[in-house]
């Protein structure tokens, strides 16, 4: 069994990129690893320049992302950790399959027609055939599984009509050249809101810092960002649809729930009828001890750039292994000469 799963680079990490996404892949890990299958897990930076963006900052968040990813229990050595740019085997496995994918396919998928809007003339060819790069992505390492949200569910069926397309064109039956990877579905990612407005996602893009809670700040940072949070007046509720038009206390509730491993209705089990001046300090108590041990190694290994270069190679090393068997026979299926 082979999972592949890729992350868009980001730097300056918070709790809603945590509890978001990290977590769910170090779940993942754990569980997968623990049946005996394989995890891929890249920085997908060759789809980062679909759209524009800044050559500086792709290096800098690629390393970045790298450095949360293990500090907060992603193990290069249980699972393969690297970025797309240095397996070139992911572009070159694009390449073949550009000849494969149909254009009526990629007409038809929402996201390029959500992110290209009214401006397809003007969007890059790249947004159009990013889908037949995530196709790559997993094709090369034989998945087995991939795990996708809702809006992700198309690109994979398209990978997998790819495959069989390519299976069946350049193929024989009983050796086919891709498998066809299931998907599966990751537990629901939480949506962390921000400290300031319980109606806006918490964001690195939002300029008020106490809005967020960044992944390298320290305990004192993190009580005081818990403290000055956005409330209303009312003490906390002891049914759930007691949160209904409170979104703040509905927000801090769900992280008190999902820090602890409970949910809503066990945190207003506990906390039902107490006000924030209490549930506030158990809130930022909660989050210390969860994330001082994961800030403390970011905020080390962000830094050390040498080590993250390596983590990346060490990386990019196993997955060009595991990609040289499905190139080879992929150029060979279409009969280049090489
Ligand atoms: P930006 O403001 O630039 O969009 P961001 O803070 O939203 O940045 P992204 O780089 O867009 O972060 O997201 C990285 C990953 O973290 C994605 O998988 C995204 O779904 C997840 N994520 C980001 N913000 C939150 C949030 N508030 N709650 C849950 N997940 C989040
Ligand atoms: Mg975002």
């Amino acid at each position: 069994m082979r999972i592949v799963s890729g992350i868009q680079p980001t730097g300056n990490l918070h709790l809603g990129n945590y509890l978001g996404a990290i977590r769910n892949w170090v779940a993942m890990q754990d569980e997968w690893t623990a049946r005996g299958a394989t995890c891929l897990y890249f920085l997908a930076d060759l789809h980062a320049i679909s759209m524009p963006h800044d050559p500086a900052g792709l290096g800098a968040n690629t390393r970045e992302m790298v450095a949360a990813l293990v500090s907060c229990g992603i193990d290069p050595d249980r699972s393969i950790l690297f970025n797309q740019a240095q397996v070139p085997a992911h572009a070159e496995l694009q390449w073949l399959l550009n000849g494969t994918a149909r254009m009526g396919w990629l007409n038809r998928m929402t996201q390029w027609k959500d992110k290209a809007g009214k401006n397809r003339e003007g969007a890059s060819v790249a947004l159009f055939t990013y889908p037949v790069l995530q196709a790559a992505d997993v094709l090369l390492y034989q998945a087995t599984h991939v795990p996708v949200g809702e809006d992700q569910k198309q690109h994979l069926e398209l990978a997998r009509d790819i495959a069989q397309k390519f299976n069946n064109d350049f193929a024989s039956e009983d050796a086919p050249v891709f498998t066809l990877p299931d998907p599966i579905i990751p537990p629901e990612a939480a949506r962390i809101m921000s400290l300031r407005d319980g109606s806006a996602k918490m964001s690195k893009s939002d300029p008020s810092d106490m809005s967020r809670i960044n992944l390298v700040d320290d305990a004192d940072t993190i009580m005081q960002k818990v403290k000055k949070a956005k409330t209303d007046p009312e003490p906390l509720p002891s049914e759930a649809e007691g949160l209904e038009g409170r979104p703040e206390a509905r927000n801090l509730v769900g992280i008190y729930a999902t820090m602890a491993g409970t949910d809503v209705a066990g945190v207003l089990a506990q906390f039902g009828g107490q006000g924030f001046g209490q549930f506030k300090p158990a809130l930022g108590d909660l989050l210390v001890s969860k994330l001082a041990p994961m800030a403390a190694r970011y905020r080390e290994l962000r830094e050390d750039r040498a080590a993250l270069d390596a983590i990346l190679a060490r990386g990019a090393e196993k997955a060009r292994a595991l990609a040289v068997p499905t190139l080879d026979a992929a150029y060979a299926a279409l009969g280049l000469v090489r």
